[in-house]
């Protein structure tokens, strides 16, 4: 049987690495073999998958996602992949082909980037998964719900490496209103 795929896709801090651990461990109690895999980029944690909570699970760090099937421990049900946005366009190709070994798969990732531009490898996986879901986190600023992760340092680079250091999540209203402070004018 071909397997399912999960989207877990947000903001940062929205809880998506809580929300794939607590969906591999149910697994987990369901008598199924799990495998977690990261991509080598996210450098937080080390070999660990860790959320901003504290909850961590071992995983296994990939290069390339061509490396995944080959990674890949015998007889396994469930593939979790976090920060899957980091995975690069081939991560697709593998999703497809461990589905249809039969693995079920479990992709969590962010919807954008700071600049609040989806991510072409979430977008892609999230069109083809047969559920998706979406979660927010808490507007740093006013409790609202969040929108996107903000970044509060001054690097231009698509991909910085941080936590709460150097991001926070913000609804719309109030990212628009750190942009404006930032830039001088609307970026509406
Ligand atoms: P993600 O993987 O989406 O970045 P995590 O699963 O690592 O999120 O962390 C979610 C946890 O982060 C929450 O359960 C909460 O304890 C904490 N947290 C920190 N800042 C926020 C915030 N602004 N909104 C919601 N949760 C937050
Ligand atoms: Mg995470
Ligand atoms: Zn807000």
């Amino acid at each position: 049987m071909i397997g399912k795929l999960v989207v877990i896709w947000g903001s940062m801090f929205s809880g998506k690495t809580e929300e794939l651990l607590r969906r591999l461990n149910r697994a987990m109690r369901a008598g199924k073999k799990v495998q977690l895999f990261k991509p080598k980029v996210d450098n937080r944690a080390g070999t660990c998958v860790r959320s901003h909570a504290g909850r961590e699970a071992e995983a296994v760090v990939f290069e390339k996602p061509g490396e995944i099937i080959n990674l890949l421990e015998p007889g396994v049900d469930v593939v979790g992949i976090d920060e899957v946005q980091f995975a690069g366009t081939e991560i697709v190709r593998v999703v497809k082909d461990l589905l249809f070994y039969g693995i079920d798969v479990i992709c969590s990732g962010l919807d954008m980037s700071y600049r609040a531009e989806p991510f072409p490898v979430t977008m892609h996986l999230a069109a083809f998964s047969h559920e998706c879901v979406k979660l927010s986190a808490v507007c740093a600023e006013c409790g609202d719900d969040a929108w996107v992760t903000h970044r509060k340092s001054e690097e231009d680079a698509l991909v910085v490496i941080g936590g709460a250091d150097k991001y926070a999540a913000l609804c719309m209203e109030c990212r628009f209103k750190a942009q404006k402070g930032r830039e001088g004018n609307s970026c509406r």
